[in-house]
């Protein structure tokens, strides 16, 4: 039987999650596993800053896509040439000894972080294959080295790995899921996507970044105790660091100062970055030079939220880096408390106010109209009398979601304003856009079909709202956006209920007397 081809390299931790969903799978006997060098530089730039970033970031990435597979962050990637030469070497001795051999260092590198370049730990896991130490690599090693080369360019996986060609030329690129990789064994076509902006960051572990103007790797001892229950980032730069809080999936809960002489500025520039952006509360904490007295007190002069020695011991790093990690939580919580309803999980009526100022000022400086809608719940009283008060907390949570889907612009907000009473913020959205969302929410609220049967105006529950858009300028103000919108709101009431009503115009829609 033909057998499926694998393109990877050891020092890929894409690759070494696929070898062992494949080993899970006990698909490993249908492959031949051929290893290339997917950056044969390395050798050379392995403890490069950006190299170091990368290895992270990958990490992080199978970690985030891959959770059932054993890893943690080694302190480099190093070269696999010469291992994956001696995996060559194995196999014309015995080929089940060569394939412990390549799981060995799969497991070397990618659980207990050790360097597969390092001559004692090849040995060792020579060893422990059963194989003889003696392993001979000579020049045909080499030679098939090339060939898998060869061979991963022709097969038109365009220089990736992991690559996965069957037998018939289907081609599986990238990490996929376990049930994608069973599939893709039984015959199916591939159509997975890695795409690592879309990555559902891993709940159960936190991320620490850490940021040293000097090598990272000389921290990396007391670093070592916590590869395996953290999520470690390492930015090469400030800029770097910046773009991992900027992005959803890879924002650090902790940051980590390696210090050197440049420490200080570091940290104040990490600081105006904290106020510019106004990201949740994230520990600063130094790791400096043992027992300095003078920049331990600085540190904290600075903002930064411990000190910690680089020599003390595993432990006392863990349980401080934990100690912080509880802190944050509780500022997140409490930070989150204040502005979400607890409710429905959407934006409360402080935090409707702090927008509607912050959105009014926007607007005002682009000369942008910014809309409201003024949305409230028809016979809600007479609902929670029928259907009972839990019920009616389970419809306005239904109608919370019908609102936030019903919106598509980013800086559009929905928020609780009191009781059964929503606020629909729309920036950049002129009168006749925001009419159009009011009737699509009041569209979506209906096709929702949450029971009513005390309603006078249908069999399902249904709202009504008062839109208004205004330019801000010197003789209008947000307090006379909500009262535009409420009194409009008021007029739907007025009428008929389950409407729509514009600011001004009083304009009744049509469909509502159906
Ligand atoms: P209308 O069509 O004129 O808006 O009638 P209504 O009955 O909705 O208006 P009213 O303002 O008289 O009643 C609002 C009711 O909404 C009062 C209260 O029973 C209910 N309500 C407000 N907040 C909550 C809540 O958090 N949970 C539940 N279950 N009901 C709430
Ligand atoms: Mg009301
Ligand atoms: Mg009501």
């Amino acid at each position: 039987m033909d057998k499926y081809i694998v393109y990877g390299d050891l020092n890929c931790p894409y690759s070494y999650a696929v070898h062992q969903k494949l080993k899970q799978l006990t698909l490993l006997d249908q492959v031949e596993f051929r290893l290339v060098e997917h950056a044969p530089d390395l050798g050379l730039y392995g403890n490069r800053p950006e190299i170091l970033t990368e290895l992270a970031s990958d990490v992080f990435a199978v970690r985030s896509l891959a959770g059932e597979v054993p890893l943690a962050l080694p302190p480099e990637r190093p070269d696999s040439r010469f291992a994956i030469l001696c995996i060559i070497a194995a196999q014309s001795v015995d080929r089940q000894q060569a394939e412990t051999l390549r799981d060995l260092f799969y497991t070397a590198l990618w659980v207990d972080g050790k360097d597969i370049a390092c001559p004692s730990v090849i040995f060792n896991c020579i060893e422990k294959a059963g194989l003889p130490v003696e392993l001979e690599v000579d020049e045909q090693c080499e030679d098939q080295l090339d060939r898998w080369h060869s061979q991963w360019d022709k097969s038109k996986v365009g220089s990736r790995i992991p690559a996965i060609v069957a037998p018939d030329n289907r081609k599986l690129l990238g990490l996929p899921s376990i049930e994608d990789l069973g599939a893709f064994f039984a015959g199916e076509e591939s159509n997975l996507q890695n795409d690592s902006t879309k990555l559902q960051r891993s709940s159960s572990l936190h991320s620490i970044a850490i940021l040293s103007t000097g090598d990272v790797t000389s921290i990396w001892a007391p670093l070592e105790a916590i590869r395996g229950e953290y999520n470690l980032l390492l930015p090469a730069s400030m800029e770097e660091l910046k773009q991992l809080f900027n992005s959803d999936n890879y924002a650090p809960d902790l940051v980590l100062l390696h210090a050197d002489e440049n420490w200080h500025d570091l940290l104040r520039g990490y600081q105006s970055f904290i106020e510019r952006m106004k990201i949740s509360y994230t520990p600063i904490a130094i790791v400096g030079a043992e027992n300095d007295d003078s920049l331990e007190l600085s540190a904290y002069a600075a903002g930064a939220a411990d000190y910690i020695p680089a020599g003390r011991s595993a432990g006392i790093l863990k349980a401080r880096i934990s100690m912080m990690l509880d802190l944050k939580k509780s500022r997140d919580f409490l930070e989150r408390s204040a502005r979400i309803d607890g409710l429905t999980g959407i934006n409360n009526r402080r935090e409707f106010e702090k927008l509607l100022e912050q959105e009014w000022r926007r607007s005002s400086r682009t000369n942008q109209s910014l809309a409201l809608i003024m949305l409230d719940v028809d016979f809600f009283k007479p609902y929670n009398d029928s259907y009972g008060h839990l019920a009616g907390d389970s419809a306005l949570r239904q109608i919370s979601e019908v609102l936030q889907n019903a919106l598509s612009r980013p800086y559009d907000a929905v928020c609780r304003y009191g009781g059964e009473e929503f606020a629909i913020l729309m920036p950049e959205t002129n009168i006749s856009g925001a009419h159009k969302v009011a009737e699509l929410v009041r569209e979506a609220v209906m096709k929702r079909a949450i029971p009513h049967d005390r309603s006078s105006v249908c069999d399902v529950v249904t709202v009504s709202q008062g839109v208004a858009s205004f330019v801000p300028s010197d003789f209008n103000s947000p307090m006379q956006l909500i009262q535009a919108a409420d009194k409009a709101l008021y007029h739907s009431k007025e009428t008929c209920r389950n409407a729509v009503t514009v600011d001004g115009q009083y304009r009744e829609n049509k469909d509502n007397l159906q």
